[in-house]
This record gives structure tokens, C-alpha cells and sequence, in this order.
């Protein structure tokens, strides 16, 4: 992984895509813990344009795939949400029922899953997976093996491999299958969570270049999760940082990039090497904290390298710092 540049192909997309098309609004997941109450993601808020691309970065435990399976409401016990609304579409889907609510998944909101080996059925051929899936959806029979066949190239896979077996399949092919799925019912929302995580850096650059593509031909909005600021910085127009469950810096991506606010976007930033930087890598220090146990104040502040006394006791609120620019931490000024 290198350091991030711009995203490569930002001047194609809607430079200010306007209309919102998802809205989160102070959402709060627990899980219940025999020693207390876990809080996994704490009060957050964000909203997506139409054919935006928005990047959820942090470390592993820091929420972001809860908040993804919150979204749509796949969070199960002893996990809850407790807390805050989504909009989808100038909808409230916050207390949508079960049916409606699985209606909604793939023809609306779809999620192309971490780890495509152990989300595809072993022992459905492909097309029969992506038959199941507009079935579900009630597209008529008759219209199956054509949408199928139509699918397939859009995700870089020959017609063919609906016949195939996952097993049959290299890492990357499975993967395409599954952008196929999660793009069948021309959603108007991809979740992508950590799409490429088990690909080398070859095969993850090809599928992240599919996967914008169908993006951009489906007009639809990403929300790509992951923990790579190097693909994030190729790929979204804005991203998220996520610590301890909070949001704690969102921003467009060349802002965060060139200029992080909060100490722990710079950590994360400062920690990927480079080829024109000749000093000393720097490493994040200490370990992510345990969300049934988070510190006093500040979450980050026992491994932050700007703590200060008002840290350890205050818990700072996200605020406006700039145009389009939150952030959650005492150092910042807040907009007037
Ligand atoms: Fe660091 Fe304090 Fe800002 Fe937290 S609030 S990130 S501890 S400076």
C-alpha cells in the first residue's frame, strides 16, 4: 500500500452531486455484554448524495461494519439498536417492518459483503444465486437467464460463469459475483464492506476498478468501508474516520488527506509509507481500546501524541469545523 494520492478518476464523477439519498441521523448500536453494556458505534451522523462515494476508515473493533450492518438493519442479538433514525430516500426506514424492510435490501440498499468465500452458497452455481436473489424480488422467471446473462460482463465475468460452481472460481471472480448480486436490482445505495480485504493488491485494484464502474453506470452512491487510506484516497469523494464507535472526523477526501484535523487521521496518515518520505515510519501507538471499557474523556486520548488535561476528562462533541469538514476533538475551533 502507498501513500494516498487523489482519486483517479474523480474528474468523471458529479462534482457536487446534489440530491441526498441517505440520511443517519445519531445512530447507536449496544451489544449486550455479561460485564455491561457495550456501546459499537455511538451517535453518528452522516448523509450521502446521489453517485457519491463515501470511504468509512478506522481500525478493526472501531464500528464501521456495524454501523454498514445497521444501516440495514442486520444487526442481530445480543447486538441492538438503540438509538437514531436512517432515511433512505427522504423515507424514515428506521421502523420499517420485516417484509418491507427486506424489499428494500438489494432493489435499494445493497451490500457487497467482506469475504466473498464465505458469503456465496458452495453449492449453487452462480446464476442460480443471482436467480434467487431476483426471485426474491419478484422478477419474473422468464426474464432470469437474460438480466443474468446482461449482469455478468457489467461485472467483468464472462456469461458463462453463471453455470460455474464458487469453487471454481479465483478470489476475485467471487467477488465480481458478488458486486453482480448486490448490483441485480440496480440499488440507488452499495455498501462495500472491506470488498477487497482477501485480494492481493493486483486483483484488488481490478475489482475496485469494476466496481466504480458500475457504480458510475448505475448512478448509484457507495459507501466503501475498510481500513486501507490508500484505496480510500483513490476511490471516495469524502471519508469517514471512525475511533471507538464515533465518527470522529468526516471530511472530502483531498482535505483529509492534505490537511487531517483530528490527531488520529494524522496518525493513520502518517502511518503508510511513502516512497518520497525518507524518514521513520510512524506506527500508531498502543492498542484500540476495549469498547466495553473506553476511556475517560476522549477515547483517544491515552494513545494521542496532542493529549492535554481537558482530554481525559471531557468527551468532545463532533462539530462543524470548516465547509463539509466535523470533527470531534478539544484541539479544533468549532465554526462560529
Ligand atoms: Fe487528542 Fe484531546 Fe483531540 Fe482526543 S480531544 S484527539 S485526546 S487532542
Amino acid at each position: 500500500m502507498m501513500a494516498p494520492t487523489r482519486r483517479e478518476d474523480h474528474a468523471t464523477q458529479p462534482q457536487s452531486p446534489s440530491a441526498e439519498v441517505l440520511r443517519v441521523q445519531g445512530l447507536r448500536v449496544a451489544f449486550d455484554h455479561p460485564l455491561g453494556l457495550v456501546r459499537a458505534v455511538d451517535d453518528i451522523a452522516f448523509s450521502l448524495r446521489a453517485g457519491e462515494r463515501l470511504g468509512l476508515a478506522g481500525e478493526s473493533g472501531s464500528g464501521k461494519s456495524t454501523m454498514a450492518l445497521a444501516i440495514l438493519r442486520m444487526i442481530k442479538p445480543p447486538g441492538r439498536i438503540d438509538g437514531g433514525r436512517v432515511f433512505f430516500d427522504g423515507q424514515d426506514i428506521t421502523d420499517l417492518g420485516i417484509e418491507e424492510m427486506r424489499r428494500l435490501r438489494l432493489a435499494g440498499i445493497a451490500m457487497v459483503p467482506q469475504g466473498s468465500m464465505n458469503s456465496l452458497n458452495p453449492v449453487l452455481r452462480i446464476g442460480e444465486q443471482i436467480a434467487d436473489a431476483l426471485r426474491d424480488h419478484d422478477v419474473p422467471g422468464a426474464e432470469h437467464a437474460a438480466r443474468i446473462a446482461e449482469l455478468l460482463p457489467q461485472v467483468g465475468l464472462k456469461p458463462e460463469i453463471a453455470r460455474a460452481y464458487p469453487h471454481e472460481l479465483s478470489g476475485g471472480m467471487k467477488q465480481r459475483a458478488c458486486i453482480a448480486i448486490a448490483i441485480c436490482l440496480k440499488p440507488k445505495v452499495i455498501i462495500a464492506d472491506e470488498p477487497t480485504s482477501a485480494l492481493d493488491v493486483v486483483v484488488q485494484r481490478q475489482v475496485m476498478q469494476t466496481l466504480a464502474e458500475v457504480q458510475r453506470n448505475l448512478g448509484a452512491a457507495v459507501i466503501l468501508v475498510g481500513h486501507d487510506m490508500g484505496l480510500m484516497a483513490q476511490f471516495v469523494d469524502r471519508l469517514g474516520v471512525m475511533y471507538a464507535g464515533r465518527l470522529v472526523e468526516l471530511a472530502p477526501i483531498a482535505d483529509i488527506i492534505t490537511r487531517p484535523r483530528h490527531p488520529y487521521t494524522k496518525a493513520l496518515i502518517s502511518s503508510l509509507p511513502s516512497l518520497e518520505r525518507r524518514a521513520p515510519m510512524l506506527g500508531i501507538p498502543g492498542l484500540a481500546p476495549l469498547l466495553r471499557d473506553l476511556p475517560t474523556g476522549c477515547a483517544f486520548h491515552p494513545r494521542c501524541a496532542e493529549v492535554f488535561d481537558r482530554c481525559r476528562g471531557a468527551k468532545p462533541e463532533v462539530r462543524q469545523v470548516a465547509d463539509e469538514v466535523w470533527v470531534a476533538c478539544h484541539l479544533v475551533e468549532a465554526l462560529p
